[in-house]
């Protein structure tokens, strides 16, 4: 594996890789790796004949009071394990390498963009599109490979690629991979680890309660009522609040208060001990 900090070098060795006709898959991450990216690595295995992961904590994508600082780093342990996995390139710039003096430019995506985290996280998603189309273009990767964990995220990324045009992925190119979990159902994180002992069993009931709503709203029960009671729980069982508990289209984030024929996703982001937890699931057998 080439861990690569220079986009003149990385620009040197895509270009090696991709003699012969050859084909990359990118993994985009912001390192402090775990399971749930490792999967995206092997999944982007099966689809390419090499894989590009890029570690980069993108300070435009935190708001102020966020926790950029604090974010785990530990590039170390992340090349270890992305070595293990057969990566090609690790992509690791530093901050001046992808915003050199003088950067000015930002890629908005309305619609998809504004609502869920896009309303608590103000600016989030232009610095999650404006970085991940600078990876793009870095890399030029055949297809590139996202979790579904980040439902939001990888709506605003299609959106984006089939918006401007992009070709290098193609937006039928970017694939999303369901979310890979703890044994109690967390969908794991980087920011799991934040938790103390007693607020990460307590995280459980997030899944746990998204379930039961699932259940409760497949079998035609209010969708307005129980999600109130999803909130409930999740305030009873120690969350400190929820941002948001919210039925959607799976593609469009339209909020839906009843369940239709198109896909469906709940959608739910709740902060306990002073983290803040998404998850997603399909609804409906979506
Ligand atoms: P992050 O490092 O948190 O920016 O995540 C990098 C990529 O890994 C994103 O596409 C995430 O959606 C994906 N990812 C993070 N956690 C999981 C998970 N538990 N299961 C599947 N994909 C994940």
């Amino acid at each position: 594996m080439q861990t690569i900090t220079r986009l003149d070098m990385l620009r040197k060795s895509v270009a090696q890789l991709r003699e012969g006709g050859k084909t990359i898959a990118l993994v985009p991450t912001m390192g402090a790796l775990h399971e749930g990216h490792l999967t995206l690595v092997r999944e982007a295995a099966k689809r390419a004949d090499h894989v590009a992961v890029s570690i980069f904590v993108n300070p435009t994508q935190f708001g102020p009071n966020e926790d950029l600082d604090a974010y785990p780093r530990q590039l170390a342990e992340d090349s270890a394990m992305l070595e293990k996995e057969g990566t090609a390139i690790l992509w690791a710039p530093e901050v001046g390498e992808m915003y050199p003096d003088g950067f000015a430019s930002s890629i908005a995506v309305s619609g998809v963009s504004s609502g869920f985290c896009g309303a608590d996280r103000p600016g989030h998603f232009d610095g999650v599109a404006t970085v991940v189309c600078k990876l793009f273009n870095q890399v030029r990767p055949d297809i590139a490979c996202f979790g579904e964990k980040d439902w939001q995220q990888l709506a605003v990324i299609r959106t984006m690629a089939r918006d401007l045009d992009l070709v290098r992925p193609f937006a039928n190119g970017i694939i999303g991979i369901p979310t890979v979990r703890e044994a109690d159902g967390l969908a794991m994180s980087s920011r799991n680890r934040y938790l103390d002992a007693k607020n990460r069993a307590a995280a459980a009931t997030l899944p746990r309660e998204m379930r039961e709503a699932i259940a409760r709203i497949e079998d035609g029960q209010h969708v307005g009522r129980t999600l109130a009671a999803l909130e409930d729980a999740l305030l009873g069982a120690g969350f400190s609040s929820v941002d948001y508990a919210d039925l959607a289209d799976a593609q469009s984030l339209q909020l839906l208060d009843q369940l239709g024929e198109r896909p469906a996703r709940l959608l739910v982001a709740a902060r306990i001990g002073g983290t803040r937890l998404i998850d997603n699931m399909a609804v409906g057998g979506s």
